[in-house]
């Protein structure tokens, strides 16, 4: 098997003799949530370096070549953008309306719980009926449900606010927000759920979008499945060109501030001197100094591997860091075929497959014990939902096969070099690769025979390539306990130094975007946000 390199790159590579004398801010990491605040700040006149340790920019958002083909790693849809709704206005402000956007089916997920299946469909009230076409004995449920959903949507925006007060604002008008914030959210999912229904095959199809966020219902939090409910209700969406666009789109408005965005530059220090942020010390030892860093690098990056321990544990948060934990690793097969999606029937319609309906207990089943069956299986058909894939790659199709994978199962080969990781790595690798096309198969079985290349990511390749150190999927776990820690907020205890990115709010694109606003309304204020507010939202 022939292979040659990835070529699709963005961002300029790091060199010391690169970098602006004085930038007025740092942000470590390119993904959407760190692009986002870079952007943001820049037009509003700031110089920002954007560090990138990837040999491309993007985070999750990024894409990769290889043998004629190209994937996405970290978006599969994007919901909330086919009209004008404030998701939809801030990409079009970022990418100066540029990113375009090509809808999935109105079919977007269909959901195999055993031998049953189910399907979510775009729109509410076809949402809606097509549920109680499913579940006719369950309307009443069903609409008290997308009650539910609806009053998250408020309580959504006191989270958002209050994650951006200062610590004086949040004791003013904190039990102002407590009040309008209804304890349910906090609760987790499937004890939300079970109080409108008792019918697991409908709490199933509910949660059938619980890969979303990497936790299954009863250890999910309300909150976050409801975010994510209301994100897909009017369809799918992906990205025209690829999800690399959304970067590519991005960085000029970076660049045209005086700012940058630089690849291979992996920071390897915050440093902090009498308390406050002096700037960053790279891995080649250069230094950049800079009164402020953002960091958008995860929380257990920040303050578990670049921040002084002594400043850590002087802060408390290397307390508070124990609270949290990092969610579940995953492997995601890269297939590539020759012939085109529409040869091979794809569809724009995600498939997420599932053993049975308890999707708790087959998450502890197969973390007690790896040869048990996926817990879920997830397939994507990126070629067929980018209306223009066949202009950079024509006669192919791609399809990707995401399951979850605990790091703890790849950890004796922590350490090892990306692609000389050793026989009985890639023996296991091969093992699952089969495990996982098995399943593909299984659904559409005209593609046994048809498939020309693939390869398998695991928690190990997000280490090396997104430095994630547990190989986490999404960045830390949506539990209960997760979503009512109130540190995790754009401000910190340490003067100069802020957050944004997932952490700070939830996983998925548009979480991490929201961060990036958030992280920005809480660093200028409330004079200059105004009206950059106003510019987005006009
Ligand atoms: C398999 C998968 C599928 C997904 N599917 C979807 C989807 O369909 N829809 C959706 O909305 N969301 C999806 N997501 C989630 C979404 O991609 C992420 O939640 C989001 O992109 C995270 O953005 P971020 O900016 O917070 O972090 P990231 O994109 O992870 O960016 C963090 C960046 O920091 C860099 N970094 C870390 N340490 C350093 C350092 N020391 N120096 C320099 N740089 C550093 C990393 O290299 C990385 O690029 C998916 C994620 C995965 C993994």
């Amino acid at each position: 098997m022939s292979m040659k390199p990835s070529t699709l790159r963005i961002g300029r590579r790091y060199r010391p003799g690169r970098l602006d004398p004085a930038y007025d801010a740092l942000v470590i990491g390119s993904g959407i949530g760190g692009l986002t605040t870079a952007a943001l700040l820049s037009d509003l006149g700031w110089k920002v370096c954007v560090l990138e340790q990837h040999y491309t920019a993007g985070g999750y958002t990024h894409s990769y070549e290889r043998n004629g083909y190209e994937w996405d790693v970290g978006v599969h849809y994007i919901g909330d953008v086919g009209a004008k709704t404030r998701t939809r206005k801030l990409f079009d402000y970022l990418t100066d309306d540029q990113l375009q956007w090509a809808p999935m089916d109105d079919e977007y997920d269909r959901f195999y719980v055993g031998d049953k299946v189910f399907n979510a469909v775009a729109g509410k009230s076809e949402f809606r009926d097509n549920l109680v076409a499913q579940f006719p004995a369950e309307e009443q449920a069903i609409d008290r449900y997308l009650e539910l959903l609806a009053q998250v949507g408020g309580a959504l925006s006191m989270f958002g606010m209050a994650r951006v007060l200062k610590p004086w604002q949040k004791t003013v008008a904190g039990p102002y927000l407590k009040w309008k914030t209804p304890d349910f959210i906090y609760r987790n999912t499937y004890d939300v759920l079970s109080e409108l229904t008792d019918d697991q095959d409908l709490i199933a199809v509910i949660c059938g979008q619980w890969g979303d966020m990497g936790l299954p219902p009863r250890q999910s939090v309300f909150m976050v499945h409801a975010m994510i409910a209301r994100h897909y209700l009017y369809g799918g969406y992906y990205p025209i060109g690829g999800s690399w666009k959304i970067a590519d789109y991005i960085i000029p408005k970076i660049q045209a501030a005086g700012g940058e965005v630089f690849t291979y530059a992996n920071v390897e220090e915050i440093l902090v001197d009498d308390g406050r942020v002096k700037g960053v010390r790279m891995s080649d030892e250069h230094v950049i100094e800079c009164p402020v860093v953002i960091s958008s690098a995860g929380v257990d990056n920040t303050f578990g591997h670049l921040l002084p321990a002594e400043v850590v544990s002087a802060t408390g948060y290397d307390r508070a860091i124990r609270n949290v934990r990092p969610s579940i690793g995953h492997l995601c097969l890269y297939i590539g075929l020759k012939g085109t999606a529409e040869e091979l029937g794809l569809p724009k319609t995600n498939f997420w497959i599932y053993p049975h309906n308890d999707y708790d207990k087959a998450v502890a089943d197969f973390r007690a014990d790896p040869a048990a069956p996926f817990p879920v299986v997830y397939v994507s058909f990126p070629s067929a939902k980018d209306p223009e894939y066949l202009e950079r790659h024509p006669g192919t199709a791609t399809i990707e096969i995401v399951a979850p994978a605990p790091y703890e199962q790849f950890e004796q080969w922590k350490g090892t070099i990306w692609g000389k990781r050793g026989e009985d790595y890639e023996s296991l690798k091969s093992d699952l690769s089969e495990r996982l096309l098995e399943h593909l198969y299984d659904k559409l079985p005209e593609l046994r025979g048809r498939i020309d290349y693939f390869e398998l990511s695991t928690p190990l390749s997000t280490e090396w390539f997104s430095a994630y150190r547990h190989g986490e999927l999404y960045g830390l776990d949506h539990t209960p306990e997760r979503l009512q820690e109130d540190w995790l907020t754009p401000r910190t205890k340490i003067p100069g130094l802020w957050l944004t990115g997932q952490d700070i709010l939830t996983c998925g694109v548009t979480g991490a975007m929201m961060a990036g606003l958030l992280t920005v309304t809480a660093m200028a204020g409330a004079k200059k946000i105004g009206p950059l507010m106003k510019r987005i939202y006009s």
